[in-house]
């Protein structure tokens, strides 16, 4: 037996689902967070063993999503400049920005690599000491401890042609936002427990008192997500908000202390623009100043536009405040695929959209085994 096959036993699935419909008296609405969820949720058919009025809707966890198009304008910039290689992951290469994508920037000639890992990009630098090397740094906490450890590793070896194009995000305050907007449904949440085994879950803990909702860390296999939504909806219909850990064999209540030290030590909370959804306060990381020499929109002069994203007729920020499901998208399935891709939700791996469109309306495209 693989580690991972108690959680995906159909039996114990079915009968937490029963669980789950006992306990359910009238509708809720839960969000999810993270797109690994959502694609679990969606590839697994989870939500069709929900009782009628119990519905999940899609949250903003999807990294390539929440990237704003002025930061692949600027990716794209440092790819067309002489002696310049952007560094990035596969899935960010076709998410469109607001003047073409990188893939359209390596096809005109520029440097672009993809690497695996931000450590990469940096031995990448230490071999090439002549070329300049940016890492493409987007993503949640998850990332972020990768980042930091790249920039800590550079400063101390030296590396002076080494640096990163900083766009992170931060979990608490899009939760917070998306809670205090004045569409907002969701009633409780699922938190994403990758995020928490590096941050914990000790910051919802205000969030869930506030806005008397309860959050669920879990996991992302079948019977993590429908024992996260379990103790949500229990909680709901006894009217309490706190929060619970479903995913205690991978999270603890102050999470990975280490890696939050080494996120401290180099990065600082900063305002942060999210794609589809605006600027949001404190929502975002920035290189502290002493770590100013590794920051590529410094190094090379590049302006800080924050709000032009042209989204055209996506309706990406709707989905990721689970307002709309990606279905009620016009252009669905119809002018953006996964080939013509209008929007980063239906670019990438975690994407709602992809999800949708590769599990529902085309599902023969669902890989047989992962
Ligand atoms: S289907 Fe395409 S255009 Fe519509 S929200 Fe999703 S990514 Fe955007």
């Amino acid at each position: 037996m693989k580690p991972l096959d108690p959680y995906r036993d159909p039996a114990a699935v079915r009968a937490c689902a029963e669980q789950i419909a006992a306990a359910v008296t009238r509708p809720w609405t839960i969000m999810e967070v993270c797109g690994g969820q959502t694609h679990a949720i969606v590839r697994y058919g989870l939500d069709s063993l929900l009782p009628k009025g119990l519905e999940l809707v899609h949250g903003p966890g999807c990294p390539v999503c929440v990237t704003p198009g002025h930061v692949i304008d600027a990716a794209v910039d440092l790819a067309g400049r002489e002696g310049v290689t952007l560094c990035s992951f596969g899935d960010m290469l076709r998410v469109p920005g607001n003047g073409g994508s990188l893939m359209d920037a390596r096809a005109e000639g520029g440097s672009v690599e993809i690497v695996y890992s931000p450590l990469d990009a940096l031995a990448l630098a230490k071999e090439n000491p002549g070329e300049d090397y940016v890492f493409l740094a987007v993503g949640f906490e998850t990332t972020a401890p990768a980042n930091a450890m790249a920039v800590a590793q550079a400063a101390r070896a030296g590396v002076e042609n080494f640096s990163i194009l900083v766009s992170h995000v931060l979990v608490p305050p899009a939760m917070e936002a998306i809670l205090s907007s004045p569409d907002n449904r969701v009633q409780g949440f699922l938190a994403a427990g990758h995020v928490c085994t590096v941050m914990g879950f000790e910051e919802y803990e205000p969030i869930a008192a506030r806005h008397r909702v309860p959050i669920v860390v879990t996991g992302f296999e079948p019977l993590d997500i429908l024992q996260g939504v379990l103790l949500c909806v229990r909680q709901l219909e006894a009217g309490e908000a706190r929060v619970e850990n479903q995913y205690a064999r991978a999270v603890e209540r102050g999470g990975n202390r280490p890696a939050q030290e080494l996120i401290a030590e180099i990065f600082e909370v900063a305002p942060q623009h999210w794609r589809g959804i605006g600027e949001l306060p404190a929502s975002g990381l920035r290189l502290r100043e002493k770590y100013a020499r590794f920051d590529a929109a410094r190094r090379f002069g590049l302006t800080e536009e924050t709000d032009i994203d042209s989204a055209g007729e996506c309706i990406s920020g709707e989905i990721m405040r689970g307002v709309k499901k990606p279905q009620q998208c016009p252009a669905f399935g119809v002018r953006c695929t996964p080939e013509r891709p209008l929007g980063a939700p239906m670019v990438s791996s975690e994407g709602a959209c992809a999800a949708y469109y590769r599990h529902r309306a085309h599902p023969s495209e669902e890989p047989a085994h992962e």
